[in-house]
C-alpha cells in the first residue's frame, strides 16, 4: 500500500474521454482504499500540444515521465497531423528508451460478449509482443522521391538480446501463471535471416531455461487462421512486433472488439517507468460523441495498478468490469448497447463500490 506517481497521457480522440472514466475510477479507489493514494501528473501532450509547440511532447519529457511509477496512456492519432510524427515522435520514443520492450495484451472472453466466431467463449491467453526492435525500426531511407524510379527501404533489426528476453518474459509469465504451452509466431520460411535467427534464440532460451514447457511454433499466416479455427488452443503467445501488432487486434476481434483490450508497455527491470494503454486508437469517427467504450482504458489501468504491487486492488477492478458485463444492462455501442461512456463509468465505478459492502 502506498503513495504512487503516475503520468496520465490522454492523447487525442476518444482518449480524452475513456481517460476521463479511467481517472474516476483511480479517484474513486482512493477514497475506497484509504492507504493508497495517487499523485497523478496531467500532461497534455496531444497533436493539439504539437500544433501549438511544434513538438509532441516537451524536450524535458524524459525528466518529467522518469520519476513516475507509471504511465497511464490513451490514445494518439489526428487527421491534422501525419501518423509519422504522431507516433514517431510519442508512442515510439517512450517505449523505445525506456526500454519498454514487452508489449503485453492479454486476449480473454467476457461475460455476455458474444465472439463473431460461433461457439467460441473461453478465450484466455495473452500475447507477448517484442515492443523495441524488429519491423518497427526507423533503419531505411527513400530515394527519388515522386520519380518513377523511386524507392524505400526499411530495414528489420533483430538482435539476440532483443529475441531472448521477451522470450524470457514470455516463459517467466506461463510459468508464474501455470500453463503449459508458448506459441511463437515466425515466418524464417521466407524471411530468412532476422526469423531464423528469431526462432534459433527462442528455441534455445525455451529449451534451457523452460525445459518443463512446450514450444509450439507456426508461420504467421498459418497462425492467424488458427485464432480463427481454434482460440481456445492458445495460452502464452510470442511474436514480434509487426505479428505481435496485427495478432492483437485479431485477439481483441475474437473476443468482441477494440473497445475491451487493454495492454502494457513493459519494462519488467523496473529501471523505467512502464505505459499501460488500450489496444485501440484515437477513433476519429465516434471522437466527440461521448459513446466510446472506456472498459479497455479501465482495464489498463488496472494492468497499471498490478504492475506497481497493487494486484488485489488491480483484481477489484477487472470483477467490476465482469460483473457490468454479466450484469448485461449497461452497454456501450459497440458491444450492442446505448449506454455513453460516463454512463459505463458509472457502472463500474458501483460494482467497484459493491465489493467493498
Ligand atoms: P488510429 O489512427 O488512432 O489508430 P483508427 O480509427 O484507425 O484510429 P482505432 O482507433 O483503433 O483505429 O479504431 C478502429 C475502430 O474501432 C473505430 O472506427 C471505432 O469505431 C472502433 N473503436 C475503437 N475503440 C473503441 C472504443 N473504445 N469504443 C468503441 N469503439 C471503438
Amino acid at each position: 500500500m502506498g503513495s504512487y506517481k503516475i503520468a496520465i497521457i490522454e492523447g487525442d480522440g476518444i482518449g480524452k474521454e475513456v481517460m476521463a472514466q479511467a481517472l474516476r475510477i483511480l479517484c474513486e479507489l482512493e477514497q475506497l482504499e484509504p492507504e493508497i493514494s495517487f499523485q497523478l501528473e496531467q500532461l497534455d501532450w496531444s497533436s493539439d500540444y504539437y500544433l501549438e509547440h511544434g513538438r509532441m511532447m516537451p524536450e524535458n519529457w524524459r525528466d518529467i515521465l522518469m520519476p513516475q511509477d507509471a504511465i497511464l496512456f490513451g490514445a494518439i492519432g489526428d487527421a491534422r497531423v501525419k501518423d509519422e510524427v504522431t507516433i514517431w515522435e510519442l508512442i515510439m520514443p517512450i517505449r523505445k528508451e525506456f526500454r519498454q520492450y514487452i508489449n503485453y495484451r492479454p486476449v480473454q472472453s467476457l461475460p455476455n460478449i458474444a465472439s463473431p466466431l460461433e461457439d467460441k467463449t473461453g478465450i484466455n491467453f495473452s500475447i507477448f509482443r517484442e515492443n523495441a526492435e524488429g519491423e518497427y525500426s526507423n533503419s531505411g531511407g527513400r530515394m527519388f522521391k515522386g520519380e518513377p524510379s523511386e524507392m524505400a527501404i526499411q530495414n528489420t533489426i533483430m538482435t539476440r538480446t532483443g529475441i531472448e528476453r521477451i522470450t524470457r518474459a514470455a516463459g517467466e509469465y506461463a510459468r508464474k501463471h501455470g500453463k503449459c504451452k508458448v506459441t511463437s509466431a515466425t515466418k524464417s520460411n521466407a524471411i530468412i535471416h532476422t526469423n531464423t535467427l528469431w526462432d534459433e534464440c527462442v528455441e534455445r532460451v525455451m529449451r534451457e531455461e523452460f525445459p518443463e514447457l512446450e514450444l509450439e511454433s507456426y508461420y504467421i499466416d498459418a497462425l492467424a487462421a488458427y485464432f480463427v479455427q481454434r482460440p481456445k488452443s492458445f495460452e502464452v503467445v510470442l511474436a514480434s512486433n509487426l505479428f505481435g501488432d496485427i495478432l492483437s487486434d485479431l485477439g481483441s476481434g475474437i473476443v468482441g472488439g477494440l473497445g475491451l483490450s487493454p495492454s502494457g508497455n513493459i519494462n519488467p527491470e523496473k529501471d523505467y517507468p512502464s505505459m499501460f494503454e488500450p489496444v485501440h486508437g484515437s477513433a476519429p469517427d465516434i471522437a466527440g460523441l461521448g459513446i466510446a467504450n472506456p472498459i479497455a482504458q479501465i482495464w489498463s489501468a488496472a494492468l497499471l495498478l498490478e504492475h506497481i504491487g497493487e494486484t488485489e486492488v488491480a483484481g477489484k477492478v477487472i470483477n467490476a468490469i465482469q460483473a457490468v458485463l454479466e450484469e448485461n444492462r449497461v452497454l456501450t455501442k459497440d458491444i450492442g448497447g446505448q449506454a455513453t461512456t460516463e454512463e459505463m463509468g458509472t457502472a463500474i465505478i458501483e460494482k467497484l463500490n459493491a465489493q467493498y459492502t
